[in-house]
C-alpha cells in the first residue's frame, strides 16, 4: 500500500529502491565470494562424475549458481529494507520526494 503525495496528493507514487540496489550489489559481490567456494565444489564433483569436462562444467555450474543465489538474496532482503525501513518515496506525477 503506497501513501498518497504530501505535495499534490496524487496516489501515482512509487517506493524509490534504494536499499534493494545497494543490497543487491552486496549480495551480488558476498555470491561471488560464494561462487568461488561453489565453483570448486562443483569442480570436485564433476571431476567424480567425469573428469575433465565435468570439472569444466561443474565449476562453471557452482560460480552461476554462487552468483545468482547472492544477487538474488540480496536484492530480497534490500527490499525488504526499502519497505520496511527506508521507505522513500517518488511521485510519478510532480516528482515530489519524500518519505512515508
Ligand atoms: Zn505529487
Amino acid at each position: 500500500m503506497n501513501p498518497s503525495c504530501p505535495n499534490c496528493g496524487s496516489l501515482n507514487v512509487r517506493l524509490k529502491p534504494l536499499a534493494t540496489r545497494a543490497c543487491g550489489g552486496v549480495g551480488a559481490v558476498t555470491g561471488g565470494v560464494t561462487a568461488a567456494t561453489a565453483g570448486t565444489t562443483g569442480a570436485a564433483i564433476g571431476t567424480a562424475i567425469c573428469p575433465g569436462l565435468g570439472t569444466a562444467i561443474g565449476g562453471l555450474a557452482g560460480v552461476i549458481a554462487g552468483l545468482l543465489t547472492g544477487a538474488l538474496g540480496g536484492a530480497a532482503v534490500g527490499h525488504a529494507i526499502d519497505r520496511k525501513i527506508v521507505q522513500a518515496y517518488h511521485c510519478n506525477d510532480c516528482g515530489h520526494e519524500f518519505a512515508a
